[in-house]
């Protein structure tokens, strides 16, 4: 595996490129590998590690704290009937990289009202945790069957525009490095959804201008139903609580996951508070939030203090009479991350829509149609879709 240190722009040229390092990309790269080992294969990433939005925080600020801040496990909530998903799952069992997730889940509800309780999306089916902090999950997918050198990984490296010319692809990245390749596979949207022009700055959606109208009718369609596609915000705050904060029972499994009932988000603003036992045995905190107008408040004030202050003042209200969780008394450090895009929304798309034999080019994530549309089952499940295609149609 190299690691690559910024020296001016350079030119890449591999057989396939993965644009993305999240959870679907690592799935897509292992497979890919195992049936094709002499292939010069590559994987390129914005952030500075893998794992995309199932990634830990390791702080700079707060030391030895691994704290899940995007997804903190995830479920399946169809395993039966979906042999291609099932047996991958079962692959990572096998190899301890995943466990079922036997911690507790409390349905936090406001019991004056007699509202059905619905359950969550994230607890339908069969849960299971990854045996790592989230994002060493897909690092370990990739390293799996001693594959890790078998890739090269380029982080820090947001590519920002994409061509096709003589049958090849030419990738930009924002530092204007250039990435050649045969095959491209793209496992996030932002450059192929209209978001991507206001985050680039740019007045063309980078697929749309390196495919043009009508050459291919599949892309052209692919586009339709992203423009159709929209994104659930989230804020994430983590907590880092000092060693004498602990439980007021003798819970000690790692993970332990509050859920609030609608009219208790509503009050709070909370959409679950996740609880996560450390290696050094200090209990972080992570609260997830999506309540529009407090997620707007955040982005208008930015004002670390004054939230830091709401989350506890709310967060001691939820749990005033719990039996098992104590008050915080505000020594404790807190971080807040912004997830603009946490999940897709609205229209998913079609499967059928994931590769273009014409261009050379694959799609895969959380953004295909599905049970597991929106989460880490629909990641996985697009990229082991997307393999199986890929190899049937380059053979
Ligand atoms: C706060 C939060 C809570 C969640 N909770 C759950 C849960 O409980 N259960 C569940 O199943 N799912 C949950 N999810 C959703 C889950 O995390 C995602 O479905 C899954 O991680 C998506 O994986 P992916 O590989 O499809 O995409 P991503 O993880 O988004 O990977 C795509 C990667 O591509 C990179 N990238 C994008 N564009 C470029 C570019 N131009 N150049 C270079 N790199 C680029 C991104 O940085 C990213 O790392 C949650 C998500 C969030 C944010």
């Amino acid at each position: 595996m190299s690691s690559n240190s910024r020296i001016g722009k350079r030119d890449f040229s591999y057989d396939l490129l993965i644009i993305g390092g999240g959870i679907s990309a690592c799935v897509f790269a292992s497979r890919y590998l195992q049936n094709n080992i002499t292939k010069k294969i590559a994987i390129i990433e914005v952030g500075r590690g893998l794992g995309g939005r199932s990634s830990t925080r390791i702080s700079k600020r707060f030391k030895g704290w691994k704290l899940n801040h995007g997804s903190p496990n995830f479920n399946i909530s169809n395993r039966k009937d979906n042999l291609l998903l099932k047996n991958y799952i079962d692959e990572l069992l096998q190899n301890k990289f995943i466990k079922i997730d036997d911690s507790e889940v409390i349905s936090l509800s406001d019991e004056t009202k007699l509202d059905a309780i619905k359950k969550s999306e994230f607890c339908s089916g069969t849960s299971y945790v990854s045996s790592f902090p989230m994002g060493e999950l897909s690092q370990k997918i990739i390293e799996f069957n001693n594959l890790r050198d078998k890739i090269d990984l380029f982080f820090e490296t947001l590519i920002v525009d994409l061509e096709f010319n003589d049958y090849e692809w030419n990738l930009t990245s924002k530092n204007g490095d250039q990435f050649k390749s045969k095959y491209l596979i793209c496992s996030s949207n932002l450059l192929i959804h209209k978001r991507s022009l206001k985050i680039l700055n740019i007045n063309k959606i980078p697929l749309r201008k390196a495919i043009p109208k009508k050459k291919d009718k599949k892309i052209d369609l692919l586009l339709n139903f992203l423009d159709k596609q929209s994104f659930i915000p989230r804020l994430t705050f983590l907590i880092y609580t000092d060693e004498n904060y602990s439980y007021k029972d003798f819970y000690s499994r790692k993970y332990r996951y509050f859920y609030l009932e609608k009219n208790l988000e509503d009050k709070y603003k909370f959409e679950r508070v996740i609880f996560q036992l450390q290696d050094n045995n200090k209990l972080g905190i992570v609260i997830h939030t999506k309540n529009i107008d407090f997620i707007n408040s955040y982005i208008n004030k930015k004002d670390e203090d004054f939230f830091k202050e709401t989350i506890f003042s709310n967060f001691n209200k939820l749990f005033i009479n719990n039996t098992s969780v104590n008050q915080l008394i505000c020594n404790e450090g807190i971080s807040i991350m912004k997830w603009r895009a946490s999940q897709p929304c609205g229209c998913a798309v079609p499967l059928s829509l994931q590769l273009s034999s014409k261009y050379r080019i694959g799609f895969c994530g959380d953004w295909f149609e599905g049970e597991g549309f929106g989460r880490i089952e629909g990641s996985i499940f697009s990229a082991l879709k997307l393999y199986e295609k890929f190899k049937k149609s380059f053979k």
